[in-house]
């Protein structure tokens, strides 16, 4: 185990291991370590715990700049005391890398602010495999970081190239970051959070299709209800209140208000919102009539991150997951196979509008009680409809395990394009080795 704490011994363990021809595996996150994408068991880990520095916050121009060390809890606080905050993915653990969940492409939580699948990741340092450090855009120079005088935002380049795609959903095979800098967004004065419910996960699709294409809210995700109730129930009680009486949908859409005319953005908003439910047939409402008072705590946790003991997903016991990027179009019919899952568990989906609402991410988490014989039940009926789902158009843009063979499989054209770059950038395959299609 290695515990880096500057760039420069980050470059000595690379050029070392390149020496002994020793594998190793970056992991920036605080545990659970779920499905184990930070873990390789024929490599040595390279933990960046200790390269926790938040090294600028930039009101003026909507940035952050930390090392790959800083959590979710840690940097939200002091993003709120500056007046900023980030474009969340929906309820990460406290202990998540801030750095780690944007290289992954965690879905963002408000689309509208999204322009590309990177971001909210502008640019990165880096140690490639060959031991040399590198930085993307125009963090590149010209000189030193110290030096620059660019403010290191501009995600595309050096030259015509965007090495920051090198990075992003590379589960450290190509380099290890050593600090990122991250667009910001600023803290609304005014805000208001509505649910509409609705029987079929389409009618909400089609509706945040046309509030996106209208630009409305600020956070908007569509949520089912055993996925509702995982994530915002506080115990048992509340999730079976939840699960007997909400619909089988729930549409998460929060509209802001800012520094200038907070309050007729708002009532413009809530004009087009309730305008757009009722042609839809849906009804927007601020409130979970189940249980008065839960939106405010809803809100709350969606602008932060998991606090709780027990991160959410991991109540029952155990969770596997698979998720998937496609066309807004595509999205009823992957919903409907993931709904058709059947395995222990209970079956959650989420799916989040990316990229201002031209795509959507479709996540499905099944939450079982980890039991070995129920996880490989799990795995087996995941691995099966993952066939189903990339036949039915599901695009798998971060691949883990199995899933790997069937999207590299399936394009043997990028597969050796990828390997031969990989070939420049790690020469002797000491990053990650087994993952992606490496
Ligand atoms: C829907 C879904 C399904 C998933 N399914 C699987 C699965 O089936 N199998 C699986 O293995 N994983 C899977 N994952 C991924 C896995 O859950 C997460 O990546 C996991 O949280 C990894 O553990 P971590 O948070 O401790 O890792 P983190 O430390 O957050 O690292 C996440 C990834 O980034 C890389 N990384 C970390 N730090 C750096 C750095 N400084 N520079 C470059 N790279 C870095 C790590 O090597 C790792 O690949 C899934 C994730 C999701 C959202």
């Amino acid at each position: 185990m290695h515990y880096p704490e500057n760039t420069r011994q980050v470059e000595a363990i690379i050029q070392n291991a390149r020496k002994i021809k020793t594998p190793l595996v970056a992991r920036s996150s605080r545990g659970p370590h779920l499905h184990g994408a930070s873990e390789n068991p024929i490599a040595e880990t390279v933990d960046f715990s200790c390269m926790n520095r938040i090294i600028k916050i930039d009101r003026r121009s909507r940035y952050v700049r930390v090392e790959p060390g800083v959590t979710f809890g840690e940097l939200i606080p002091l993003l709120k005391d500056a007046g900023m905050r980030l474009n969340m993915p929906l309820l990460p653990r406290a202990g998540k890398s801030v750095v780690a969940s944007a290289l992954e492409r965690e879905a963002v939580l408000i689309p509208k602010y999204q322009y590309d699948y990177t971001d909210p990741l502008l640019t990165v340092e880096a140690v490639f495999g060959t031991g040399d450090v590198f930085r993307t855009g125009s963090a590149a120079g010209p000189g030193s970081p110290e030096e620059t005088r660019a403010d290191m935002v501009l995600p595309w380049g050096p030259g015509c190239v965007d090495y920051l795609r090198f990075f992003t959903g590379a589960q450290g095979t190509m380099g290890f970051v050593t600090w990122a800098t991250l667009k910001t967004e600023v803290l609304p004065s005014l805000s208001k959070l509505y649910f509409v419910q609705a029987a079929s996960a389409e009618k909400l699709t089609c509706l945040a299709n046309t509030l996106l294409r209208r630009r409305i809210p600020d956070e908007c995700v569509i949520l089912s209800r055993v996925s509702f109730a995982a994530a915002f129930a506080e115990d048992a009680a509340e999730e079976d209140k939840l699960l007997s009486t909400l619909a089988p949908w729930v549409m998460l859409c929060r509209i802001c208000g800012f520094e200038r005319y907070p309050e007729e953005r708002l009532s413009i908003y809530e004009g087009y919102l309730k305008e757009v439910c009722a042609e839809a047939g849906l009804e927007a409402v601020p409130e979970v009539s189940a249980l008065p008072g839960l939106a405010d705590k809803v809100e709350t946790k969606i602008t932060d991150c998991d606090r709780r003991k027990t991160y959410w997903k991991l109540r029952r016991g155990g969770v596997r997951e698979i998720d998937m990027l496609c066309p807004p179009s595509r999205a009823p019919r992957l919903i409907t196979l993931l709904e058709n899952l059947s395995c222990p568990g209970a079956v959650g989906i989420t799916v989040q509008p990316q990229v201002l609402g031209r795509a959507f991410r479709i996540e499905c988490s099944v939450f079982f009680s980890g039991d070995p014989t129920e996880t490989e039940q799990v795995e087996k009926a995941l691995e099966d409809v993952s066939r189903q789902l990339f036949e039915a158009g599901a695009y798998f843009d971060r691949p883990y395990g199995k899933l790997s063979k069937i999207a590299f499989e399936s394009d043997p054209v990028s597969t050796e394009a990828i390997r031969k770059l990989k070939r420049i950038f790690d020469p002797d395959g000491i990053l990650n080795p087994g993952k992606l299609c490496f």
